[in-house]
């Protein structure tokens, strides 16, 4: 299942055979298509199209192109279409400095009104930038950071990642500017151009992951290689996502499942899916038994919408190991059963137990993500109890400075520190084979990290990917 992010349907390349388009569209299964505006007459076009489409959503907006004609009674009547219950969003509105059709003051002026408009109604943005990516980030960032109930989330206390503001569609900036606009609650979005040869954008998606972005078609134009010149129209946004699978080496599944939740879940297009008890991540089976857990990461969407690679782990209650084990079916399909999730699973220490001796029966590997805290959870030393049942374990590192682990989870530094190290030895001891394993952040020093995990710990080291 696939979202075309962004689509001009109101466009005249569609006027004789937009029934046929869409038809096109559902067969290779887009499931909802997102058409932003660019002015009065085509938000109303994308509004009438919302109303006869069930697939289709609309923004309404004044494109940086339009921003001469957007007289302010002009943007008074976006903010009143912008009430209809299809309109998802106020787009697209951005800066082009690259045609440069309005003046720049006027730009930005414009460009500002409608952010205040979003803010006002509490929708998210579709930001079009042309060799403006400066300029429109720091529009967005100052004005979020004057009404800061823009980007919160109820349950965003503690500082988590803040709820998803807005998209910069059609995406031609650097790897930091995407990852600044991902800490900041922005998605990315990116097109065709994926699949052309001049074009940066694999490299920075190389750089960025695949977690925050968004895709789509930007029809009628940009279409896809090999029907580069050709109209371009939302069933080609599969395109989009098997040349994004086949850099990432996943299955198109993953990219397809990912920007479709991202994408729900910025323009709150309904349903989203029910919490899963397992998730499959390449070929290992993933184990989502608690999101209860000892620690408060920063960093982690537990509290949040805890979502990974597009699946919803937001555990209503928790499963019953007779539910795991069915949630399971037959492990021998899988390379390994994985115990991960949003949340610490030594917390349900018994329960982790009975279904790894079910998994091992059966000859399957097992691996156990985990904070190294098992041992003060369960106030006795668990490690012996870890063998015959788990293979592997992976405990978060994520710091080798002791002040900065515990500021980084919102836990004491000691006994927590210590005791996450002496378990990881204790396993190694074992003879179980441990990975530490940081996130890439800018403020954690990994060299440090590994040098700590292979010379003072003793085991392999592994950093992974925040975004
Ligand atoms: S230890 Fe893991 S589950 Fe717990 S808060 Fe930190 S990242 Fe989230
Ligand atoms: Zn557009």
């Amino acid at each position: 299942m696939f979202i075309d992010s962004h689509a001009h349907l109101f466009a005249s390349e569609f006027a004789d055979d937009l029934e046929e388009v869409l038809r096109r569209a559902a067969s290779v299964g887009v499931d909802s298509i997102v058409v932003p505006a660019t002015d009065i007459d085509t938000s109303k076009q994308a509004i009438r199209l919302a109303e006869k489409y069930p697939s289709v959503y609309a923004c309404v907006g004044y494109h940086p192109h339009e921003a001469s004609k957007a007289e302010a009674t002009l943007l008074e009547e976006i903010e009143r279409l912008s009430e209809h219950p299809k309109v998802v969003a106020i787009g697209e509105i951005g800066l082009d400095y690259f045609y440069d059709f309005a003046p720049r003051n006027r730009q930005h002026d414009i460009f500002k009104a409608q952010v205040e408009m979003a803010i006002r109604r509490n929708l998210p943005i579709v930001v079009h930038t042309r060799d403006s990516i400066p300029d429109s980030i720091r529009i967005v960032r100052e004005a979020a950071a004057a009404n800061p109930q823009w980007r919160e989330h109820l349950r965003n206390a503690k500082g988590h990642l803040p709820a998803p503001r807005g998209v910069f569609h059609c995406f031609a900036g650097s790897a930091e500017e995407a990852k600044e606009l991902f800490r900041f609650g922005f998605y990315v979005s990116y097109p065709g151009i994926v699949t052309f040869k001049k074009s940066n954008a694999v490299s920075t998606l190389q750089q960025t992951g695949f977690d925050h972005i968004l895709i789509e078609t930007d029809s009628p134009y940009v279409a896809p290689v090999p029907l580069r010149g050709k109209r371009n129209e939302p069933a080609n946004v599969k395109i989009v996502a098997e040349r994004i699978a086949e850099v990432f080496g996943v299955p198109v599944e993953d990219i397809a499942r990912t920007t479709a939740f991202n994408t729900k879940r910025l323009f709150q297009i309904p349903p989203s899916d029910a919490p899963r008890i397992t998730y499959t991540l390449r070929n290992s089976l993933y184990l989502n038994i608690t999101t209860r857990c000892n620690a408060d990461c920063w960093f982690c969407d537990r509290k949040g919408d805890a979502v990974v690679k597009g699946y919803n782990l937001a555990l209503e209650r928790e499963p019953t190991v007779e539910e795991v084990i069915q949630a399971i079916g037959d492990p021998r399909r899988y390379d390994e059963i994985v115990f991960c999730g949003y949340g610490e699973p030594t917390i349900r220490w018994e329960e982790v137990k009975a279904i790894a001796g079910w998994v091992k029966q059966r000859g399957v590997r097992v691996r156990l993500n985990t904070d190294g805290h098992g041992n003060i959870i369960q106030k006795k030393n668990i490690v012996p109890e870890l063998l015959g049942l788990i293979d592997e374990v992976s405990i978060s590192l994520n710091s080798s400075d002791p002040n900065q682990y515990a500021t980084m989870m919102n836990i004491p530094s000691e006994p927590y520190f210590g005791a996450m190290v002496e378990f990881a030895k204790a396993c190694i001891q074992s003879g179980v084979a441990t990975t530490m394993t940081v996130v890439n952040l800018p403020e954690v020093d990994n060299e440090k990290a590994k040098q700590f995990t292979e010379q003072v710990i003793g085991a392999q080291f592994r950093a992974r990917p925040y975004f």
